[in-house]
Order: structure tokens, then C-alpha cells, then sequence
């Protein structure tokens, strides 16, 4: 047998590769095993990437059909090639994936394909799909197995015409109607998709609100913004039950709070309601290491587990399940198995939403502040008055900041807007730094920007926007 391995990560997903580039490169004899056949994990095979590409692709449509007139640009009437469009993705998927392969290369990490499981502290037995299992030694392990669709009850998913969001990135036509069950982050971003390409979409979702657990003036901006654009919500409602047939899929749909049940009929459902831990079949019952009763795998602040020398990052220990929480975990486990400082700084965790327009969300709510008691100040500037949205005709939504009323200090960052999701990263860094409102407003931003908007915001904090 051939000399143990420093560590061994169990799941090649953005937490797990990340861990693994990472532990090599800090001098430390690391495998990384994956069982999908390709790294990248949920993010780049089935999440993040292609429904990133998707949106992209959808927004040059609906542009196309509806916006180039307005820029003097003629096309007279534009076609969909959806093949073309799906083939494009899943190059683009393909591209990456191929990347990280030739990453671990680089940074000499074996890439170990097949399903592993742990069967005792310092040992992973890895079943290919086929051949000879094999035995590896290790001195310690990272669980980054991430997360699957969490199911509906009284739901069965066949991806064809009740699909999951894994279906939704692969359907061949283009359905007339589509109900999506979940108003969330990825049921908003695939419902918009399919939308942009010509169905008719109705979220239905069982709380009061869509975007649960973002900050209120966001959610009401997105409603609004996302019924103009021809989204239907259907809030406070329950699902109970699907039945798929040759004409389409009947839902069975309970309002949440009591009253009369309906039917609504769609040609696709997608089911969006989250994703549940995927740590079936590793072994860890047999090991005993803690899970809490939704299966997350439960870890010390150093992310292990409660048995040494085992960690968990990711999806798979729950928190916010994003790509780049995952990864900042993986890199921490790394340094700190070498015998670094590995912390990840959970306060400062950006979330965000890929429709048009994007929305983006950092550190508290002010629903959270009121609900602490803490005394805050808002700033607000809407790209209405910012002159490249308007240049750019995307002036739609605002940036809020919200800093605390003694200190200044920036407590959070919210964005509806063009680029939401790179304008808050300079708030991100701010926040990272304890910086105030007023570094942000201080800070000269080029002009003319989309970032002159965060600016003014930092400014309106303390009632001085100069284009308001
Ligand atoms: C449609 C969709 C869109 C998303 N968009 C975004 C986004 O825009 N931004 C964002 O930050 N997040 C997004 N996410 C979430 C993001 O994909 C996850 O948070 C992220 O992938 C979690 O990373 P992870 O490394 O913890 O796990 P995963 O990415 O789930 O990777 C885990 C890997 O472990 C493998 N595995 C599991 N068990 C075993 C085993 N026993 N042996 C070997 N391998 C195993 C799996 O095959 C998988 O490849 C999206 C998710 C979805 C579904």
C-alpha cells in the first residue's frame, strides 16, 4: 500500500475541489474523490453555471425581441434556436469542468472517480462504477458532499414534465405554461428563464412572500419588477399533490391558510422548494458522526466533526448554501490542516439573485436590525437618478446601504439593480474591513458608473446623495 494520504476530500463540488487545489498547494499529499464522472459538483454541472448560462442566453433574447428597437438596432422577427442554446450551455459546462481536471493536474492532486465511503477515521473506500474498489490511507478527511432537490410530498419527479432544476436546465421545448413551486433564488432564476423564452409562469409558494428572509423593500421591488414582467405569484398557497399525463400536469393547490383547494394545469412543473443535505451511502452512521434531524453533518467552528480528524464544508453542514460559502470553508480546513489560521467570516456572505435585475444582499436586513434593536441609519439611491442606468436604459431598482446610527460602521447592503451581483462586492470588502458609509462615500467611483449608485447610497446615509 503506498504511503497514506495527508487528506483525502470526499466530493469534487466548488467546496471540495477548492479544498483540494488549496491543501496541494500548501504542500499537503491530497486526493480528491467524485463519483458524478466530472468535478465542478452541483455548481458547474447542474447549478450555478448553466443556469447562469441560460439566463444569459434568455436575456439576449427577450432584448433582442424587445429592447434593440428602442437603441435604434433592427432585426426584424427574432427566432429561438433552443438547441442552439442548450448546446452552448453544456459547452460551457463542459469547458469548466475540464478546467478543474486540469487544475488538480497542475497542483498535483489525485483525482480519484468513483463513490467514496468512509469506513473508519483514516480510511476511504472508493467503488468505482466499474473495476476493483480501492483502499485508501489517510491522515485526515473532508466531507464535501453537498446537496440534492429536496422532494414535495404527494410530488414525483420524472424531469420531463415535473422536473427538478436539474430537468429545468435541459428542457427540448419550450413549455406554453410553466408552474413553479418555490419563489426562492433558484425558482425565480429558472422561472425567469423560461419566461424570457415564451412560457407563461406562475410561482406558487407557500409563504407570504417571495425571496423569504431578504430585506423588504427588495422583495417588494422584485414583485412588483417581476409581475411587470409577466411572472404570476400565487403567495400563501400549498401544493399537495401533481399528476402528470399526456396533456400536461395537474397540481392540486391548497390555500396555506384554510379555505378552498384548486387545480391549476401547466405543461411543466418545477419543483424550487431547497435543497437537503446529500450524505447518503457514506458511511457516517456506522462512524458515528453527528447529524442534526435534516441530516446536515454538524462541525466545531474549526469545521470538524465530532469525530477528530473528520471535517465537513459546504452544502452538506448547511448554512447559506452558495458556491462561495462552500469554497471559503474548503480553504479554511485547508490552512488550518496546515497548520494555519483557516476562519471564514460568516457575517459577510453575499447572496445573489441572477434575474433581470439582479438582486444582491449582504450582512443584515432592517428587518433583522429592528428585530435586534439596533440603531441604524438607511441610505437609499434609486438608478433612476445614476446616469449610466440611464444611459444604458436599465435604470430599474436601488441600492441601500444601512450602517449603524453611533458608528457608521456598514451593518448590510442590499441591491435591485443592473449588476447587483458585482456592486455589492465593493460593500463586501468595506464590510470585511469594519469600514464605515462613509469610506464608501469618500471613495472616488468613475464616472460615469454603475458603482457612482453605491456611492451615492453611502453618501444618503448621512442625507447628502449630491443626484437626489
Ligand atoms: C439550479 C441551481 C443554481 C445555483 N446557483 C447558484 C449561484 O448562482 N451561486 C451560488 O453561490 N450557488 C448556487 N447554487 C448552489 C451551489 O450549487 C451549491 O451551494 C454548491 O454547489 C455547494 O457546493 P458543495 O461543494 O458543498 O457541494 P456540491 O456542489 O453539491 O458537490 C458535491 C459533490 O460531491 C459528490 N459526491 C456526493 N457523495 C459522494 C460520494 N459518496 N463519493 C464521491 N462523491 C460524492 C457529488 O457528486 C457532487 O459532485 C445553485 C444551485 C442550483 C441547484
Amino acid at each position: 500500500m503506498s504511503d497514506p494520504y495527508d487528506v483525502i476530500i470526499v466530493g469534487g463540488g466548488p467546496g471540495g475541489y477548492v479544498c483540494a487545489i488549496r491543501a496541494a498547494q500548501l504542500g499537503l499529499k491530497t486526493a480528491c474523490v467524485e463519483k458524478r464522472g466530472s468535478l465542478g459538483g452541483t455548481c458547474l454541472n447542474v447549478g450555478c453555471i448553466p443556469s447562469k448560462a441560460l439566463l444569459q442566453s434568455s436575456h439576449h433574447f427577450e432584448a433582442a425581441s424587445h429592447e434593440f428597437a428602442s437603441h435604434g438596432v433592427k432585426t426584424g422577427k427574432v427566432a429561438l434556436d433552443l438547441p442552439t442554446m442548450m448546446a452552448r450551455k453544456d459547452k460551457v459546462v463542459d469547458d469548466l469542468t475540464k478546467g478543474i481536471e486540469f487544475l488538480f493536474k497542475k497542483n498535483k492532486v489525485d483525482y480519484i472517480v468513483g463513490e467514496g465511503v468512509i469506513t473508519a477515521a483514516d480510511t476511504v473506500e472508493v467503488k468505482p462504477t466499474s473495476g476493483k474498489k480501492q483502499i485508501l490511507k489517510t491522515e485526515n478527511i473532508v466531507i464535501a458532499t453537498g446537496s440534492d432537490v429536496a422532494p414535495l410530498p404527494g410530488v414525483s419527479i420524472d424531469e420531463k414534465q415535473i422536473v427538478s432544476s436539474t430537468g429545468a436546465l435541459a428542457l427540448s421545448k419550450v413549455p406554453k405554461s410553466m408552474v413553479v413551486v418555490g419563489g426562492g433564488v433558484i425558482g425565480l432564476e429558472l422561472g425567469s428563464v423560461w419566461r424570457r423564452l415564451g412560457a407563461e409562469v406562475t410561482v406558487v409558494e407557500f409563504l407570504d412572500t417571495i425571496l423569504p428572509g431578504m430585506d423588504g423593500e427588495v422583495v417588494k421591488q422584485m414583485t412588483r419588477t417581476l409581475k411587470k414582467q409577466g411572472m404570476k405569484f400565487k403567495l400563501k398557497a400549498k401544493v399537495t399533490a401533481a399528476k402528470a399525463a399526456k396533456t400536461g400536469v395537474t397540481l392540486s393547490v391548497e390555500p396555506r391558510d384554510g379555505g378552498e383547494a384548486e387545480t391549476i394545469k401547466a405543461d411543466v412543473v418545477l419543483v424550487a422548494i431547497g435543497r437537503r443535505p446529500y450524505s447518503d451511502g457514506l458511511g457516517l452512521d456506522k462512524l458515528g458522526v453527528a447529524v442534526d434531524e435534516r441530516g446536515f453533518i454538524g462541525v466545531d467552528p474549526d469545521l470538524q466533526t465530532n469525530i477528530p480528524g473528520i471535517f465537513a464544508i459546504g452544502d452538506v453542514i448547511g448554512g447559506a448554501m452558495l458556491a462561495h460559502k462552500a469554497e471559503e470553508e474548503g480553504i479554511a480546513v485547508a490552512e488550518s490542516l496546515a497548520g494555519q489560521s483557516g476562519h471564514v467570516n460568516y457575517d459577510v456572505i453575499p447572496g445573489v439573485v441572477y434575474t433581470w435585475p439582479e438582486v444582491a444582499s449582504l450582512g443584515k436586513t432592517e428587518e433583522t436590525l429592528k428585530e435586534e434593536g439596533v440603531d441604524y441609519k438607511v441610505g437609499k439611491f434609486p438608478f433612476s437618478a445614476n446616469s449610466r442606468a440611464r444611459a444604458n436604459a436599465d435604470s430599474e431598482g436601488f441600492v441601500k446601504i444601512l450602517a449603524d446610527a453611533k458608528t457608521d460602521r456598514v451593518l448590510g447592503a442590499h441591491i435591485v439593480g443592473p449588476a447587483a451581483g458585482d456592486l455589492i462586492q465593493e460593500a463586501v470588502s468595506v464590510m470585511e474591513f469594519g469600514g464605515s458609509a462613509e469610506d464608501i462615500a469618500r471613495t472616488c467611483h468613475a464616472h460615469p458608473g454603475l458603482s457612482e449608485a453605491v456611492k451615492e447610497a453611502a453618501l444618503a446615509v448621512d442625507d447628502r446623495a449630491i443626484h437626489m
